[in-house]
């Protein structure tokens, strides 16, 4: 068995409809990775102890794992129920204790939070969240969810940010729909996720032009969050990542969007000047996620 006198990380990208395992130590080194589809959460969870499993025996002992993983979820290391799925649509899952799955196999540092903080804090460590202390990581796509850097660490309070669920303004004359949250009906991620998109107007959200109303709509809704969270947060920056966030014809519309509904009330360049630079895509594209977990993994290790 290789030696390793440099640590070995894991990553548990754990979405809703996917999972992604990686070993490696970052952008430019992930050894390996596998990509699954979630379904129990007992099937889930042995598939990815198996992989890392697997992986051990090429490289040799991993030095920890970060596993983070759609919510809402419970990330507090001293609560009862750490390391759990709290109650969620998702059949199966709800209670599930995923990180107890993982701890039975690997007795090495687990470090479990959301997947939308874990990619924030990739993107703090290799993306474009280097440098700053307090910025958004939010993404939008078949869910929408936010993770929160504030002054140089992850927010999670009482359990986690959740920044797709805040209220918005809903002009019905305008836009009739209900909304798709169970919980809600027309929180944002109700009216703006890639599942209202399609349900409210009858086809799948990729195959609509950039033309199509539905972008308007999209625009205006995005830009609103936006605008909550920089009077609420106060931002450096605002990466916006997902499938729907990273769609090219939507940055620079939710740039000028969100510059307008502020209105000059934050007197600060970022917003006043510079709009291209205070909303962008994320740096890691689409290995936000994985990364993220490693990043996590990385920060467990290091606080033991
Ligand atoms: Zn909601």
């Amino acid at each position: 068995m290789p030696t390793n006198s440099h640590p070995l990380f894991g990553g548990i990208e754990g979405g809703g409809t996917k999972f992604v395992c990686a070993v490696g130590t970052g952008p430019n080194d992930i050894r390996a990775e596998v990509r699954f589809p979630t379904t129990t959460p007992e099937e889930t969870m042995s598939q990815a102890v198996k992989f890392f499993k697997q992986q051990e025996e090429n490289f040799g002992k991993l030095a920890s794992i970060g596993f983070a993983s759609f919510g809402p979820l419970d990330p507090h290391p001293d609560s009862p129920t750490y390391g759990y799925i709290l109650p969620t649509p998702k059949p199966g899952w709800t209670n599930a204790n995923v990180v107890g799955m993982v701890r039975s196999a690997f007795d090495i540092p687990i470090a479990f939070d959301t997947d939308v903080n874990g990619a924030a804090l990739g993107e703090w460590k290799w993306g474009k969240g280097q440098g700053l202390n307090t910025f958004i990581y939010l993404t939008i796509g078949t869910g929408i969810g936010g993770g929160v850097f504030v002054e140089g660490k992850l927010l999670h309070g009482l359990l986690h940010p959740e920044l797709g669920h805040i209220p918005l303004p809903h002009d019905r004359t305008k836009d009739p729909f209900d909304g798709v949250c169970p919980f809600h009906g027309d929180c944002f991620e109700g009216l703006a996720t890639g599942v209202s998109i399609e349900k409210r107007w009858g086809q799948r959200s990729a195959t609509l032009p950039p033309e199509h109303p539905a972008w308007d709509l999209e625009v205006e809704y995005i830009s609103h969050a936006l605008t909550a969270y920089s009077y609420t947060l106060s931002p450096q920056r605002i990466i916006l990542g997902g499938g729907v966030g990273q769609l090219p014809h939507m940055l620079p519309r939710i740039q000028q969007r969100t510059q307008q509904l502020i209105n000059g009330y934050i007197k600060s360049p970022a917003i006043l000047e510079n709009i291209e630079t205070y909303i962008v895509n994320p740096g890691l594209g689409n290995l936000s996620g994985v990364l993220g977990a490693i990043a996590l993994g990385r920060q467990a290790l290091s606080k033991n």
